[in-house]
């Protein structure tokens, strides 16, 4: 069976790489689709996102990379995918997963939304944390891969 993880991955972060990892050993097929979430400004462009997902899963080899705009359930439907991953690190995700989840329901109610909970050492990662840390100069060598890291730096070095 496959399955989507959708997800706006501004940047990609090692939460993100645990959860496709879990999610790999589960499905046959694993397709992360990086899309814009309207309710938040993303600081990479999409292609720069992609770029970065399609170099962290290369290890995996039952995951790709789509891009989406627009509604995940159009996509899922356009591509006969019922099942959609997210990940769940606290309480504060919750709310508006929930919220999510049963609205896309309602919407086409043969999708199945999966929560996954990362390690825990992962559950407190964000993208937006990492770019505050790395925009005050900090060390996030423990939360993304090098290549994420050499991203943000260059970010904050043009800016
Ligand atoms: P979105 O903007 O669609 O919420 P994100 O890139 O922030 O996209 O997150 C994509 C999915 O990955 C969401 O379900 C989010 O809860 C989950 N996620 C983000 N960070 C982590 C993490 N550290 N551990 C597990 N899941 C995470």
């Amino acid at each position: 069976m496959k399955a989507v993880y959708p997800g706006s991955f501004d940047p990609p972060t090692y939460g993100h790489l645990d959860l496709i990892k879990r999610a790999s050993q589960i499905f046959e097929q694993v397709i992360v689709v990086v899309g814009d979430n309207p309710q938040k400004k993303s600081v990479f462009s999409l292609e720069k996102r992609i770029e970065l997902m399609k170099v962290a899963i290369k290890d995996f080899p039952n995951v790709c990379i789509d891009k989406f705009t627009g509604l995940i359930i159009d996509y899922l439907k356009n591509k006969n995918v019922k099942i959609v991953i997210r990940g769940l690190r606290a309480i504060s995700d919750f709310e508006y997963e929930f919220q999510m989840a049963l609205t896309n329901r309602k919407m086409h109610p043969k999708i199945e939304t999966i929560f996954m909970m990362p390690d825990e050492s992962y559950s407190y990662l964000s993208s937006k944390l990492i770019k505050e840390v790395a925009s005050l100069g900090g060390d996030v060598s423990q939360f993304v891969p090098p290549f994420v890291e050499e991203e943000l730096k260059r970010l904050h070095a043009a800016r």
